[in-house]
């Protein structure tokens, strides 16, 4: 099986996933990563971004890539051109695969034209294909598996990517998935709210999601104390913890919202660790990607 692109979870098997994690970890341990100074990766973010865009980047330096960062607020899409052209041009000057952001749900669909394979660093409410990756690394390196893991998943999981392809992942690889927030967070085709407290106590993992006010047709009103008391890690409910079970964010985090300010790095928080390991994993990625197109 040949992975042409990486832009939702089901472009993944399970063995492809379980060796992502373990090539992930071998360059972490110190493992060299392959060196490709003939290629370059193209990025392309059209939505804000800190630790995908940069963290691509370091992968990208580390593979001894050529990185050109597409600047979208002088590039010519301001004149009207489409995304597949944009992407078109990039193909024919050159760039040998492409990192891609944006806030269209599916935006991949458009670029089935592309000889170059593309990787996705998010599509609106879509994915989050290497996010889910690094938090499963995540998982697989502190509890040396993934079946049979209880997760709670607590925010805004109607408008996140990374409950999305965090929830599908997860259940596929027989973990247990439930979700906390308020009702208007739902999606109930992934499942119900349950109550924080009543789970806080089981669960191997606790993962937190920002609320995604940039996603919010109306205006949401909330009160970052009231969101806090009722979905958030607060320090009562990190104390009912199990002393083995971790807290994961893929941030930006909002401090005393979804999560007590003093908690962030707390003795069971991985919110650094993620961050850490996203690198590894984005290398990873990066290394199947050239070898299953033959780059
Ligand atoms: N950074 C993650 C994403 O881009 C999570 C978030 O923005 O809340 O989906």
């Amino acid at each position: 099986r040949r992975m042409r692109n990486l832009v939702k979870m089901s472009d993944l098997s399970k063995e492809e996933v379980y060796s992502l994690i373990q090539r992930a970890l071998e360059l972490k341990a110190g493992a060299s990563p392959i060196q490709r100074p003939d290629l370059i990766a193209a990025n392309l973010f059209f939505e804000n971004s800190t630790r995908t865009k940069h963290s691509f980047e370091v992968a990208q330096m580390k593979l001894g890539l050529q990185v050109l960062n597409f600047e979208a607020s002088t590039s010519s899409l301001n004149k009207g051109e489409t995304l597949y052209d944009t992407c078109k041009t990039l193909e024919a000057i050159g760039c040998n695969m492409l990192v891609i952001r944006h806030s269209q749900e599916a935006y991949y669909q458009e670029l089935e034209g592309l000889t170059i394979p593309i990787v996705s660093g998010g599509d609106g409410s879509g994915e989050h294909p290497s996010q889910c990756l690094l938090d499963l690394m995540t998982l697989y390196e502190h509890f040396g598996l993934i079946e049979g893991l209880e997760v709670v998943i607590a925010g805004d999981i109607k408008n996140s990517r990374v409950a999305r392809s965090n929830y599908h992942m997860l259940t596929r690889l027989g973990a247990k998935v439930q979700f906390v927030g308020p009702q208007i967070f739902a999606d109930p085709t992934l499942g119900q709210m349950v109550d924080f407290d009543q789970v806080i106590g089981q669960v191997d993992a606790c993962m937190l999601l920002r609320v995604q006010f940039e996603r919010h047709q109306e205006a949401v009103a909330l009160s970052r104390a009231d969101y806090h008391a009722h979905y958030g890690l607060t320090p009562a409910r990190y104390q009912a913890l199990k002393p083995q079970a971790i807290v994961m964010h893929p941030a930006p985090v909002n401090r005393d919202m979804e999560i007590a300010s003093e908690l962030v790095e707390a003795p069971q928080s991985r919110i650094f660790t993620q961050m850490t390991n996203g690198r590894f994993m984005r290398q990873a990625i990066l290394e199947k990607l050239i070898a299953d197109n033959a780059l």
